[in-house]
């Protein structure tokens, strides 16, 4: 399977199937066990990065790309603390369902713009740009190009997450327990620390912070990296 198939499943997976169940995951609303979990998980990232940008105390000064923006689940606490930030998502289901989620929290916040892009055609200029849980859709290869064109975009500094490849998730991906459900996923590609940094250092960013959350269900390695 070539990467344009990859791409085009995952965008028709988030405006499907996969929409009915990220949106659900990424509410609060009733869910089975292994949802609760990865929402869980989830939530956790979100709050280490809105953690790292609030004790930095400048986020009203910050303009904020959140490339794969999903249903705003970072978006709109970032814009609510009072970042300029600009969220968009290859599946429209998941934008429309982030600007309701926005219209009730926010109402009409001049801060959030929310807008139906493929990451890889985005161009503009950020203080921050923010990619959250989406690499696991792209092997390394393409995953390699999707970080280097949000490196182009980032003025300062690149906060990205992915499921770590390490010998116990490898296992665990094998045997089929990642992503579990009826309604499972597209494929989960895994990536190796050291090509994400690799990546992110050839284009001049350091890492600077990082995290790592882990649940049952959900993985996810947080790095943090900003130009020298
Ligand atoms: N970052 C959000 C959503 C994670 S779910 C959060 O952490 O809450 C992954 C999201 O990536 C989905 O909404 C999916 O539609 C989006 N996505 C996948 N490939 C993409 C691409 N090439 N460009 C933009 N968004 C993409």
């Amino acid at each position: 399977m070539n990467v344009a198939d990859d791409k085009a499943i995952v965008k028709d997976y988030f405006n499907s199937t996969g929409f009915d169940r990220w949106k659900r995951i990424y509410g609060n609303g009733e869910v089975n066990k292994v949802q609760l979990d990865i929402r869980y998980g989830h939530q956790q990232t979100v709050d280490t990065v809105i953690g790292w940008l609030k004790a930095d105390g400048n986020l009203p000064e910050l303009s904020i790309c959140d490339a794969g923006c999903g249903v705003g689940s970072l978006s709109i606490p970032l814009a609510e603390a009072g970042a300029k930030v600009y969220g968009s998502d290859i599946s429209e289901k998941m934008v429309e369902e982030a600007k309701d989620r926005a219209q009730q929290t926010l109402g009409n916040g001049e801060n959030l713009t929310f807008a139906v892009q493929d990451l890889e055609t985005l161009s503009g200029s950020y203080h921050t740009v923010i990619c959250l849980d989406v690499l696991i859709h792209y092997p390394q290869e393409k995953a390699d190009e999707m970080i280097s064109h949000l490196c182009s975009m980032a003025q300062s500094r690149i906060i990205l997450s992915f499921a770590p490849k390490t010998c116990a998730l490898s296992l665990l991906k094998k045997i089929g327990s990642f992503f579990p459900g009826a309604s499972k996923a597209t494929r989960a590609y895994l990536h190796r620390e050291a090509d994400v940094v690799k990546i992110l250092e050839s284009r001049g960013f350091h890492v600077q912070r990082q995290s790592m959350t882990k649940t049952r269900f959900y993985f996810s390695r947080l790095l943090e990296a900003s130009l020298k």
